[in-house]
């Protein structure tokens, strides 16, 4: 085992960059923005960033070079709505912060295994595992993060039961988990500057129910207009964004109207939402597969027969939610929200083949996922000045996303800010950390 380096932590300094360039040759390239694949290119990384694309050979030079023998060479996939500190969340009150670091862990090899090299977190996540995963000390996918989602009482990130009396900050919502709890504009004003102090790179807010929470119907109209507008201008003077839980037609146009840029889920969004959404330029994060999950599995899971009540109606919304806003030209972008389920995160893409073309499904965790997250450019593509991040499929995902489903079974080659992390093609070498 190699030993660490030793880390001055609060240096601005990154994982050392590899020293050995990486060529990438003999594959087909996936334009994700085109939807389609061009052959003849070789691939050239050097250190973090793509530093060649060219239809033609590229120098060997002193890079490693790697054959991909025919596969499709694409960028690295973005999920948009996870939380890698999921398996904890019905525990955490209970659980040592480490144990919870620890478990953070895995659950990023895993995403990272599956091809995902970017997470957008919706709750829980914080600058420690971002900087973790920076300084090379977790692989994982690169991590933006919302610290803990802001929720009013009984709201849905209100861990609470009808049973427990404690009163924030000795309440479950308090713990590092998903959640944490404001009421009233100075509280929620208060909440966001301390999570952008811990280092947020966005702000989440419940605006609604949900369905993993105990006592809120899906229907609540969670957080006043002004409370809602005070979270945006917070996050906005700051130069960040909000996104938002928002299930029901009304609570998502109550976002929209307070200047909330993502909506979370939006299952049950009609017409009329859908195109006010259009109109004012904001995205759509479905998330399908966790209500998939609870509708089938969730007992098994652990969720509360509360949940299991709520969860059949928004189920329902799933396909007719994408079909709306594919019609109103609404931007989606690629979420899954498998917080206990973490190994149900690619089958999103299997829910959304079936109701849209391949190459919009492939477009949401990529070119899209990147616009969301405000690097165009430098994430969901492959283009000289881009991140790193790419992975190599046995096929063709265009024509088949099974491929891209599952545990990463059929992707062969996985390079994570320069970082080889997943290597099939040649079998296991040493630069390989095998993810
Ligand atoms: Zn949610
Ligand atoms: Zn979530």
């Amino acid at each position: 085992m190699p030993r660490l380096p030793l880390l001055n932590y609060l240096d601005d300094a990154g994982a050392k960059a590899p020293a050995r360039a990486i060529l990438l040759r003999n594959f087909a390239l996936l334009d994700a923005k085109a939807g389609e694949l061009v052959s003849r290119c070789e691939v050239l990384v050097q250190g973090h960033t793509i530093a060649e694309v060219r239809r033609d050979s590229i120098p060997a030079g002193d890079a490693e070079v790697i054959d991909l023998g025919g596969r499709t060479l694409m960028p690295g996939l973005i999920d948009l709505h996870s939380h890698i500190l999921g398996e904890c969340f019905p525990v955490a009150p209970k659980m040592l912060p480490s144990l919870m670091a620890a478990s953070a862990a895995n659950v990023m090899r895993g995403m990272l295994g599956r091809g995902f090299t970017t997470i957008r977190d919706a709750g829980g996540a914080d600058y420690g595992h971002k900087r973790a995963v920076e300084l090379g000390l977790f692989p994982g996918p690169r991590l933006f993060v919302s610290g803990r989602a802001i929720s009013q009482t009984g709201g849905h990130g209100d861990s609470r039961s009808q049973a427990d009396t404690r009163e924030p900050p000795m309440c479950c919502a308090q713990f590092p988990g998903i959640g944490r709890i404001a009421d009233g504009v100075p509280e929620v004003r208060k909440a966001v500057r301390d999570e952008l102090r811990m280092g947020a790179d966005q702000i989440k807010v419940m605006a609604g129910g949900g369905v993993g929470s105990i006592t809120d119907p899906v229907e609540y109209l969670q957080y006043s207009m002004e409370e809602l507008q005070a979270v945006v201008d917070e996050a906005q003077r700051a130069g960040k964004y909000v996104m938002a839980h928002a299930i029901t037609a009304e609570s998502v146009q109550r976002c929209v109207e307070a200047g909330v840029r993502t909506i979370e889920h939006g299952n049950l969004i009609d017409e009329r939402t859908a195109r006010m959404m259009a109109q004012a330029g904001r995205y759509l994060v479905p998330t399908l597969t966790i209500y998939d999950v609870i509708k089938r599995s969730g007992r098994s899971l652990g969720f509360s027969e509360a949940s299991m009540q709520k969860v059949d109606a928004v189920w329902e919304g799933n396909a007719r939610s994408l079909e709306l806003a594919a019609a109103a030209g609404v931007p989606m972008g690629f979420g899954t929200d498998v917080a206990r389920c973490p190994e149900f995160q690619s089958q999103e893409f299997l829910l959304r083949g079936a109701v849209l073309p391949a190459a919009d499904v492939i477009r949401s965790a990529t070119t899209v996922g990147a616009e969301i997250l405000r690097l165009p450019g430098k994430l969901g593509t492959i283009a000289p000045g881009a991140f790193a991040d790419l992975i190599a499929v046995d096929g063709n995902p265009l024509e088949d996303l099974g491929l891209l489903s599952g545990q990463g079974e059929n992707i062969s080659l996985i390079v994570a800010n320069g970082v080889l992390m997943k290597d099939k093609v040649r079998g296991p070498t040493d630069s390989n950390r095998d993810v």
